[in-house]
């Protein structure tokens, strides 16, 4: 606030010096930064896991996908489909879709633009689950997969009420998490594609990528491949939660993730992961199993990141 005093008085004493007509000076104009409303992220997050798991190839999936294109719709300047097909295990010839929204398109190339993105995917295996008889379910994906589309769903709604001062576009990348157990390969599928495949001439500053921002005891530490690749933006998110007093955002180096940022990043798209892989805490009892459920999240936490991403985009010019 001070700051502002001074450059208001600096601009009265230039304007009274300055008696000679002359071009206008133009000042910032100030910059409102939209409210995140963290219940309706959470009633986002529970129409998702609604539908049940969004495996691929089943009706859960199919009408979540109809479900976030309308959403998008609603919202965005423009929102498009980008599908593709992988051989999955025995056989499977898999259908799997990434959903892309951009705002302010018009940008184009000249100006600034960021992408945020998350997997709205979830794990067809429970395989961490403690209970053999569960290994072979569905994950919910209540914190893994809806929650980073939940607060994305709802910065899309904001971006419309208040258009952001840059050009954003949110991505909804398939098939994160389809991989068996250490099988890499079958990780990370959309985003690999939509890496391979990327429109002409995008090639936005830096990302956001959200995954497992919904656990109510959340704790979000620097994930290690964030720090290496795009430590500046690791520095902005932090400072940001920072002035805003949210503490949810730790001041500790995290582990490394294997996750949608590293195609991004290998594409030159510099890319964070806000990830609290420990869920609810280091020992890990709900993540791949079939206890990722709803009840295991909250608005809280997903408000947290939500406003803190707000600032960050209302921020930037
Ligand atoms: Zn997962």
């Amino acid at each position: 606030m001070r700051q502002l005093l001074t450059l208001v008085l600096l601009v009265f004493l230039t304007a009274c010096a300055n008696k000679q007509p002359g071009p206008e000076k133009k000042t910032e104009p100030s910059t409102s930064v939209p409210v995140f409303d963290g219940k309706r992220a959470f009633a986002y997050l529970v129409t998702q896991t609604d539908f049940g798991p969004r495996v691929a190839n089943t009706p859960a999936h199919e009408k979540c996908l109809t479900y976030l294109y309308s959403e998008l719709k609603q919202f965005a300047d423009t929102v498009w489909l980008q599908p593709f097909t992988h051989k999955g295990y025995e056989g499977t010839f898999l259908r799997f879709t990434n959903v892309i929204a951009s705002f302010n398109p018009a940008n184009g190339r000249t100006s600034r633009r960021i992408i945020l993105c998350a997997h709205w995917d979830s794990r067809p295996w429970a395989d961490q689950d403690t209970l053999a008889k569960n290994r072979a379910k569905p994950v919910p994906g209540a914190n893994d997969g809806a929650s980073g589309v939940a607060i994305l769903l709802e910065i899309a709604r904001q971006m419309k009420t208040t258009p952001p001062p840059i050009g954003v576009d949110v991505v909804f990348f398939d098939g994160e998490d389809y991989g068996r157990s250490r099988d890499l390969d079958n990780f990370l599928l959309g985003s690999r594609y939509f890496a391979k495949n990327k429109p002409a001439g995008f090639n936005p500053d830096f990302g956001i990528l959200l995954d497992m921002v919904g656990d109510a005891q959340l704790e979000i530490p620097k994930e290690a491949n964030s720090l290496q690749f795009a430590p500046d933006v690791v520095d902005l998110i932090w400072s940001t939660a920072r002035g805003l007093g949210i503490t949810t955002f730790i001041d500790a180096p995290g582990e490394t993730v294997y996750d949608d940022h590293l195609p991004l990043n290998e594409a030159g798209i510099r890319t964070i992961d806000l990830i609290d892989f420990n869920y609810p805490d280091e020992s890990n009892r709900y993540w791949h199993t079939v206890e990722d459920t709803p009840d295991k999240c909250s608005p809280e936490s997903l408000e947290d990141v939500g406003s803190v991403l707000l600032h960050v985009l209302y921020h930037l010019r």
